[in-house]
This record gives C-alpha cells, sequence and structure tokens, in this order.
C-alpha cells in the first residue's frame, strides 16, 4: 500500500488550512489520506487504496456510504430547490417523528451541527433558570464553543480551565466539572454550588473517549439528583441518538432529561443539529420567548430529507437490531483474540460503537487516559496498512454501519490478529 498522492495534496494542504486539516481530528500523523470516492463499507483513497470505514465521518454514517435511499431523497430535493429561508413541510414532518421516539422531547429546534445545538441547549437551560453555572462530564465532548471547551481542573470539584486559548477566565469558571460514574462527586459539586448551576450537560455513553459505559444505575441516579438540587438534566445525544435506539440512551436506559442534543446520524451524512426538551422551556426560545437562536441553515431542507430517509431505512428494516447485533458478534470474536494475544488489554462497545482500549476497561476520563495512547497510535497504523480505516486515536470511537457485511467484519477481524500481535 502506497500513500503518495496524498502526502503530496497533503504538502500543499498544509500552507493553506492551519494543520493541513479542515478539523483536528483529521490531522493523522505523518500525513492523512485523502478520500476520493465512499460506497458501503469502504473508502477509496486518491492513491486507489480501498480502506474498511469504521470511523464512518466519527458517527453519522450508520447506514454505510452513499446509501440509494439517501442519495435518492437528496435529488429529489435538490431537484426542488435546496435552501428557501421560509419554513418547509419537512421540518413539521421530521420533528413529529423525533418527538414521537425521544420521551423528553415535546418542542424542537432544528439547527447546522450539534455543537449549535449544545450551545443552545446551554443557553436554554441559563435562561430559563436565571442561573450561569453549567456542569459538565470530564471527557464529555459537546462540540467546539467556549462554555464546553473546558477541561477539568486538578481534583474531582475544582473550576474549569480553559481547553483553547482564545477561551475567556469569566466563561471558563461558568463550567464546572466532575468525573463520570462519580455520584459522589456529582453531589458534592450539586451542594457546593447549589443555587447556582443551571444545568448538566453530558454525554449518557461516554463517545468521545472511547466509549466508556454508564455503571448501573448511574444515569438514574444523575436524573435523581438533578431534580432533586433543581437542576436541568441534558443529554447529549448527538452519537447515542438513533444509534443506541431509535429513542438514543434515553429510551435504551429509561431516564429521561429535562432537554436533549442529537445530530450526526440524524443529518443522514448532512450538517444538522437538534436541540430540544420539555415544552415550558423550548417556549421560551425566540420567537415565541426571549431566549435567542437563529441560522440562516437552520432546518436545511436537504438536510432534513436527507434525515428522514435515515430514518425510514432505519424503521422499515430494523437495521439498529442487525447492526446491534453484527456489533455484539464482532465485539465477542474481539475479545477472543484479545484475551489470546494481548490479555492486559479491552474490548468495550454497546450497540453499535466499539473500541479495543490497550489497558484495562474505563470507567472514567482519568482511567482512560491510562491506556497506552503511542501502542494504539501505532497499531492504527499498522491497520490502515492492512485495509482497516479505524479512527485515528485511543478515545476516538469506532462505529459499525449496516453495511459492513459479515465478510468485512471476517476480515476486519483478521486484520486485528494480525496486528494486535507486535
Ligand atoms: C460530534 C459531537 C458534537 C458536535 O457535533 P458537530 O456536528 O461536530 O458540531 C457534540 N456532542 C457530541 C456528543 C458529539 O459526539
Amino acid at each position: 500500500m502506497h500513500f503518495e498522492s496524498s502526502s503530496k495534496l497533503f504538502e500543499q494542504a498544509r500552507g493553506l488550512l492551519p494543520g493541513g486539516v479542515s478539523s483536528p481530528v483529521r490531522a493523522i500523523s505523518p500525513h492523512p489520506f485523502y478520500t476520493a470516492r465512499g460506497e458501503g463499507p469502504y473508502l477509496w483513497d486518491v492513491d486507489g487504496n480501498r480502506l474498511i470505514d469504521y470511523c464512518l465521518a466519527y458517527g453519522p454514517m450508520i447506514l454505510g456510504h452513499r446509501h440509494p435511499a439517501v442519495m435518492q431523497a437528496v435529488i429529489e430535493q435538490l431537484q426542488k430547490g435546496w435552501l428557501y429561508g421560509t419554513p418547509s413541510e419537512l421540518e413539521i414532518g421530521l420533528a413529529k417523528r423525533i418527538a414521537g421516539l425521544y420521551p423528553s422531547i415535546d418542542m424542537l429546534r432544528f439547527v447546522s451541527t450539534g455543537t449549535e445545538a449544545t450551545m443552545a441547549a446551554l443557553r436554554v437551560a441559563r435562561g430559563a433558570t436565571g442561573k450561569d453555572k453549567i456542569i459538565k462530564v470530564e471527557g464529555g465532548f459537546h462540540g467546539a464553543h467556549d462554555s464546553a471547551l473546558i477541561k477539568a481542573g486538578s481534583g474531582a470539584t475544582t473550576l474549569g480551565i480553559p481547553d483553547s486559548r482564545g477561551v475567556p477566565a469569566d466563561t471558563a469558571k461558568n463550567t464546572l466539572q466532575v468525573p463520570y460514574n462519580d455520584l459522589e462527586a456529582l453531589e458534592q459539586v450539586l451542594r457546593t454550588f447549589s443555587g447556582q448551576v443551571a444545568g448538566l450537560i453530558m454525554e449518557p455513553v461516554l463517545g468521545n473517549v472511547g466509549p466508556v459505559l454508564p455503571h448501573p444505575g448511574y444515569l438514574q441516579a444523575v436524573r435523581d439528583l438533578t431534580r432533586e438540587h433543581d437542576v436541568l438534566l441534558i443529554f447529549d445525544e448527538v452519537i447515542t441518538g438513533f444509534r443506541l435506539s431509535l429513542g438514543g440512551a434515553q429510551k435504551y436506559y429509561g431516564v429521561t432529561p429535562d432537554m436533549t442534543t442529537l445530530g450526526k446520524i440524524i443529518g443522514g451524512g448532512f450538517p444538522v443539529g437538534v436541540f430540544g426538551g420539555r415544552r415550558d422551556l423550548m417556549e421560551q426560545v425566540a420567537p415565541a420567548g426571549a431566549i435567542y437562536q437563529a441560522g440562516t441553515f437552520n432546518g436545511s431542507p436537504v438536510s432534513l430529507a436527507a434525515g428522514m430517509a435515515t430514518l425510514d431505512v432505519l424503521e422499515r428494516e430494523k437495521i439498529l437490531d442487525r447492526v446491534n447485533a453484527a456489533a455484539d458478534g464482532m465485539r465477542k470474536a474481539l475479545r477472543d483474540i484479545v484475551e489470546d494475544l494481548c490479555p492486559g488489554y479491552s474490548v468495550v462497545g454497546i450497540a453499535s460503537m466499539f473500541k479495543v482500549f490497550f489497558g484495562p476497561e474505563p470507567h472514567d476520563y482519568a482511567s482512560a487516559l491510562r491506556c497506552d495512547k503511542a501502542g494504539y497510535f501505532s497499531f492504527f497504523r499498522r491497520m490502515l496498512e492492512s485495509g482497516v480505516f479505524l479512527t485515528p486515536s485511543q478515545y476516538e470511537t469506532d462505529f459499525l454501519s449496516a453495511a459492513h457485511t459479515p465478510e468485512v467484519i471476517e476480515a476486519t477481524l483478521e486484520a486485528f490478529k494480525s496486528n494486535l500481535k507486535n
């Protein structure tokens, strides 16, 4: 396998795009591969290499690349025009379906990205409660905006420090952090900052660390504690939505937050975000209320058409049952391989999410950080040379799609076997 053309393109890109890329995670050392096309479970790069894709654009492509039903829906929409700046009937249709699936969502707004969705959800929480502080979970990712780009300070209950230059200290001080799966720490923060916290935002399953799974009862206890302390609970289901179940993690675990953010899958591979929740909260969003949110591309007809088609296929073909069963089988096989070749490692996952951790199964961000990150990256490179594109970091989740056939999975397992050895 050679990557000459990609290497040359990256040389040009480095002078034009910071780090040579349009989003940091794509800056794979020494250079990323440049994709020429995608179909089903595969990407083909500009050097003609075919790669089995488990990155799947970091989540949205649950049907695989270039799914015919999604393509058809998009083409039909394009023929009618693609951006109106007026309401379209698609909004009502998709909103109805989402509200029907998500117990927490009475009303919602369509935005263009998951980042916008969480930014708006936090504004709603603050606007509705009149409080400034929010709590997030360490290692939780909610997009690249100021309130969310905060890492934990030292210790479990300290104030956040900015994760990026350019985030005002005045903003960072309003983002508190707690470790995942740690109810004591949460209770302590809720007590310490009693009366000052608008909301707690969290990924029900930490998807941007691995995945890291909730201990039994954890999410329900978080629900109970936040209610007890009069703090709004926001589930960021940008990854888990339409994946753990059609009704997301909240349906899967039977825990209903006050607000929910969605994205990724529900755009069918086109830009989308959704924030929604209880009627009394969402009725405070402009123009119904005084909490402002707006966007030229909100409810983009192409994204909604693609999302609608994706949801149709997911429902009609019971895709999640099938993909989740395939992922169960894959995780089981991976566990056997890992036990055999590197017994200190672990295989973690749920539904269509999986990861081989180069260390014991993590239960929070701090324990995930103890994995052999450098070892993982050289394993990632070996897998790429074998034609398998995993996510390029120990801390990004790998995904399975409906297009990954048993043969494709079998070939992948063989690659795991030969590359986990060294
Ligand atoms: C990807 C992601 C986001 C951000 O979504 P974008 O569409 O990339 O802005 C927010 N929250 C979670 C949990 C995500 O995984």
